[in-house]
């Protein structure tokens, strides 16, 4: 027989695969996918994944064995060692990476593993107590006789008999010994004296960490006209295209689409992953699920711990259909599950911006990675939103998505009433009270006084400085994109986001000649204060990332609004996903300003997104709510376009602008971030980077530049972005990107910098 070798993929951050030699022992034990341990380097030892058994010798000076090997059968399967290699080759990082990202860590052994195989995942156990024997029931019955003198006794004995309906012959059912304990208002030593007697045992047993649904399960509701017939248009595509997008307008139903899509599937024996943004995943749309599909739903999102985590990696894996999971309601890194028969990827709120990983590596997009891996599984992918991403509509509407569209809110409730309300005129006419505008006030004042609910948004972004002319409203933009410029504290000037243009600040508005321009931005906190004091008997609730910090007090925060325990929440982007709620019927829009303003290509995109998203919390159930959007330009294209719930209108114009300036979808982009704790060595860094790749690349290079942030934790960062047209060949480029970045390693000095490549860094 030749030598057999494996390829293992280790934690390190050294490129490659790395080949060792299977010695005899583990010739017939070690198969791809299963975890190894394995010398590297001097003396430290590593476990990783074996991804790839042959018989080709490597060209190796030292070729070194297989330490061990820990499990019998595969822990990651074959479509998942192909997707890490797809993730990796694309989003231009490490195997190692893409492991570290997918398996718990406790999976693996403490750190670098010191000795053999020994994972951090430990099962829960618990005791549980049974009966010591298989008792006949005249046995029982004169046990029971005798212990007139143990009343306690007796009543433990008759819990057990009646929770587990024991009678003679029939199995032995183990009993938590907690549950044992509440039912017969029992101390421990009662159990003690009966095991004594050889009446009782106790086990421990292996439990699980994760909460179980264990409630009745609910036959799905009846789809209306208009979702049965988007139902049914969403199968049609699937049967001639791998994808197709749900643009449905907010509570149109597509949740409940989503549910019948998902119900077949399973029936099918088919798994699905259904995907939202983190802040989207609610115990409202956990419950909304499991209410239907029960016990086969898993949830998976970064607040479960590593314990937790490996438990849920286990049942999505488990083939068996009673106790693996067939749905999964999960974020962004759900995608790294081991999913083993998917049918079907759902991506609610497609658009949203969190299912891009900026750090650390792998740099992925949730989504656009979901819908290779529903590739590999030969499964199909419905993305859904009510404000598609520029990118997924452009896809549908050149025909490479199908596009199936739900134009009404179910029950025909009409989409919300816009307000804009123009900050600049009442700041004038001295009608603003704090940040609140005359038309907000009434429409919450009318609420509070119908007794209905109300919600303030806030971007979380508030803060984010610019500068603005308070007589006019004029911003200074860059001079070669259509991006506003960021005031840099630090360095008091003006900074384009994009392509490194600086300014320092003018003396006098350029627009209308008026000193003393002003900079621009407030929090949700100081709007808690404010609204305190005007609406002196409303409850205010507050979200925020400074409110919801534990596990649980998000949830807290929204049940308590369900509940009506409080009028007005406050709150940050978090408030705007998914969120259901019958009885809010005002929401304020506080400052629009600071959304259109970002310094980013996507702003007016996300800003409309988001408008439409906040939006769609209000009168979702019994009637039209109403939006106030405060702004000091109601002129701007956006707001006019936020009237009419245009969405249409709002990607004509984006898809102009974006043509334009060469942005994407038209051409793709791949940032690189430079690191150095000494400016004068990382500019020279970067300046020889961006030399050397703008004799390849020419014009499609910007940068090197400062980002808005320009030093971190003691780290100087510059930024170079690349701009590759669509028609070339993306792999090509990454490979010459790939080079450059591997000989900038190797100049002198080079191991005090970091370098970070970003693929589609937006
Ligand atoms: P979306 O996901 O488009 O925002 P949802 O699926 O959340 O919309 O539906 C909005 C509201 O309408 C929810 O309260 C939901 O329970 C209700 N609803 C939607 N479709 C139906 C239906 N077919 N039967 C009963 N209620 C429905
Ligand atoms: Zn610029
Ligand atoms: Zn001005």
């Amino acid at each position: 027989m030749p030598t057999l070798f494996a390829d293992i993929i280790l934690p390190v951050a050294v490129k490659g695969r790395f080949t060792y030699s299977i010695p005899e022992n583990l010739a017939g034990i070690v198969s791809q996918g299963v975890r190894a341990t394995v010398q590297f380097g001097n003396k430290r030892l590593y476990s990783g994944i074996i991804c790839r058994i042959h018989d080709k010798i490597p060209d190796l000076k030292n070729i070194r064995p297989l330490m061990e090997v820990a499990d019998p059968e595969p822990v990651v399967n074959d479509i998942q060692l192909k997707f890490w290699e797809w993730i990796s080759e694309y989003y231009m990082c490490l195997e190692g990476e893409v492991m570290n990202a997918s398996v718990p860590s406790a999976m693996f052994p403490e750190g670098v593993a010191s000795s053999p195989m020994q994972e951090k995942y430990k099962p829960r156990e618990e005791t549980f107590v049974l009966l010591a024997r298989n008792f006949s029931d005249e046995e029982l019955n004169s046990l029971l006789d005798k212990m007139k003198n143990a009343p306690k006794q007796a009543e433990l004995i008759n819990s057990y008999l009646y929770i587990t309906g024991y009678t003679s012959g029939s199995d032995i059912t183990p009993v938590r010994k907690s549950l044992l304990l509440k039912e017969s208002c029992s101390a421990p030593g009662i159990i003690t004296s009966l095991e004594k007697k050889g009446i009782l045992r106790s086990v421990s047993l292996e439990v699980g960490r994760l909460k179980q649904f264990d409630d009745q399960k609910e036959p799905l509701r009846e789809l209306s006209d208009l979702q049965k017939a988007a139902f049914e248009s969403i199968k049609k595509h699937f049967e001639e295209k791998e994808i197709a997008l749900l643009h449905g307008v907010t509570s149109s139903g597509k949740t409940e689409v989503y549910i019948h899509l998902i119900e077949e599937q399973l029936k099918k024996g088919k798994q699905v992953l259904y995907m939202l943004p983190e802040i989207a995943l609610t115990a409202q749309i956990i419950l909304r699920l499991q209410k239907h599909f029960g016990a086969v739903t898993g949830v998976y999102h970064s607040r479960f711990n590593d314990q937790e985590k490996v438990e849920i990696w286990k049942r999505v894996a488990d083939k068996n259909p009673d106790t693996g999971y067939r749905l999964i309601l999960g974020v962004r890194s759900s995608v790294f599950l081991p999913f083993n028969n998917l049918g079907l990827v759902i991506v609610d709120e497609e658009h949203d911006g969190s299912y891009k990983q900026h750090d650390p590596a792998p740099r992925y997009h949730a989504r656009d990675s979901a819908i290779i891996l529903a590739g590999f599984h030969g499964a199909k992918t419905l993305l859904g939103s009510a404000s598609p991403s520029i990118e997924s509509y452009f896809n549908a509407v050149s025909g490479k998505y199908g596009i199936t569209e739900l134009k009404e809110r179910y029950g025909f409730i009409k989409l919300p009433e816009i307000i804009v309300a123009n900050t600049r005129e009442a700041y004038r006419k001295k009608l603003m009270v704090s940040h609140f505008t005359p038309e907000l006030l009434n429409a919450m004042d009318g609420a509070l006084s119908r007794n209905e609910q109300i919600i303030l948004f806030q971007n979380r972004r508030g803060f984010s400085p610019y500068i603005e002319c308070p007589e006019c409203g004029w911003i200074p933009v860059c001079t070669q994109c259509a991006v506003n410029l960021t005031w840099h504290k630090s360095i008091n000037r003006m900074v384009c986001h994009y392509c490194g243009y600086t300014a320092a600040i003018p003396s006098k508005c350029e627009s209308c000649g008026s000193p003393g321009l002003a900079t621009r931005g407030f929090g949700t906190q100081k709007i808690e204060d404010e609204i305190k004091i005007v609406f002196p008997d409303a409850r205010v609730g507050r979200m925020d990332q400074d409110t919801t910090r534990s596990r649980n007090s998000f949830n807290r925060i929204i049940k308590a609004f369900e509940d009506h325990q409080t009028d007005i929440l406050i709150g940050t982007q978090m408030i705007s996903k998914g969120l259901d709620f019958e009885n809010l019927t005002v929401v304020g829009i506080l400052n629009a300003d600071n959304l259109l303003n970002y310094p980013d290509f996507r702003a007016h995109e996300r800003s409309f997104q988001l408008m439409e998203q906040v939006s769609g919390r209000a009168g979702r159930r019994k009637k039209q709510g109403r939006v106030i959007i405060q702004t000091s330009d109601p002129a701007n294209k956006i707001i006019r376009l936020m009237l009419r719930h245009d969405y249409a209108g709002m990607y004509k114009m984006q898809t102009q602008d974006r043509m334009t300036f060469n942005y994407p979808p038209f051409c793709r982009m791949i940032r690189i971030n430079l690191k150095h704790k000494e400016r004068a060595v990382l500019n020279s860094f970067a300046d020889i980077l961006g030399n050397d790749l703008r004799s390849m690349f020419g014009k499609r290079i910007l940068g090197p530049e400062y980002p808005v942030i320009s030093r971190i934790q003691l780290w100087y960062i510059k930024t170079i972005l690349i701009k590759v047209e669509k028609e070339k060949p993306l792999a090509k480029a990454k490979a010459m990107i790939m080079d450059a970045v591997e000989k900038l390693g190797k100049e002198k000095g080079a191991g005090g910098s970091r370098i970070a490549i970003d693929v589609d860094p937006y």
